[in-house]
């Protein structure tokens, strides 16, 4: 089955905490998030020449001492046909892995899970589970059933013992603190959830040039912090 894979990092300091990964970035995405930092992954993606897989996969044998894992995000990982195989060619070579996703897939998720075929998860949450709150969010209409479905790989999650994260990204014109307060709630008990601070970079300005200040990101961290056994905030610095 050929792979498709549109972006590679090779050495990467910031995509699994205390790790050093090499991430591969698949193409497509099931949900079209107006304030998407990978919008050419998710609406371009054809127009993008594809790695290859075999090249990566040299890379990761002759780095083995050095890069803890492959981080695989995208776009959706989930939606792609190719991407069980490659995870378990990956920790054929015992190389741990990590997925990004949205959580839109709990059955695919449960299976890696129960497998001992992934080591660690990053799931977004993108706003209060609320079908017209959680759409314009994403971008796409959410219904019950597709909320179920977030809910449900979050609760697999939380129950599980892999090492697993949940984020929101921030946009002012997105998220309040009391909806921050209704995703903890929801949330109760899971090991850790980081607040991110939303970048424009080459994105709709969705926060009229105003993003949420490093003191207001901590206040909705300390709000929530009391649900989690780890709340931190991601903040960028909007001029770097
Ligand atoms: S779910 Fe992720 S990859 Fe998909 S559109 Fe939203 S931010 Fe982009």
């Amino acid at each position: 089955m050929k792979y498709s894979i549109k972006g590679w990092v090779k050495n990467s300091f910031c995509d699994w905490d205390a790790k050093i990964s090499s991430v591969v970035f698949l193409p497509g995405c099931n949900m079209m998030c107006p304030f998407c930092q990978n919008w050419q992954l998710v609406k371009e993606h054809r127009i993008i020449e594809d790695i290859d897989w075999d090249m990566i996969k040299s890379y990761l044998a002759d780095n083995k001492d050095f890069i803890d894992g492959l981080v695989i995000t995208g776009g959706e990982p989930f939606i792609s046909d190719f991407l069980l195989e490659m995870i378990k060619e990956v920790k054929q070579m015992s190389i741990a892995v990590k997925v990004d996703t949205n959580g839109t897939f709990p059955h695919k998720l449960k299976y890696l899970i129960d497998n001992s075929l992934i080591d660690a998860v990053a799931m977004d949450i993108k706003n209060a589970f609320e079908p017209e709150i959680y759409s314009r969010t994403c971008g796409v209409p959410v219904d019950d059933r597709m909320l179920g479905n977030i809910l449900s790989s979050a609760k697999i999650l939380i129950g599980s013992s892999i090492d697993y994260e949940f984020r929101t990204t921030l946009v002012r014109t997105l998220h309040t603190l009391e909806n921050i307060k209704r995703v903890a709630m929801e949330l109760n008990g899971a090991k850790k959830y980081v607040l991110q601070q939303y970048r424009k970079i080459g994105v709709r300005d969705f926060d009229g040039g105003k993003p949420f200040s490093r003191e207001e990101m901590e206040k909705f961290r300390d709000e929530v912090s009391q649900f989690f056994n780890q709340c931190c905030i991601r903040y960028y610095d909007r001029d770097t």
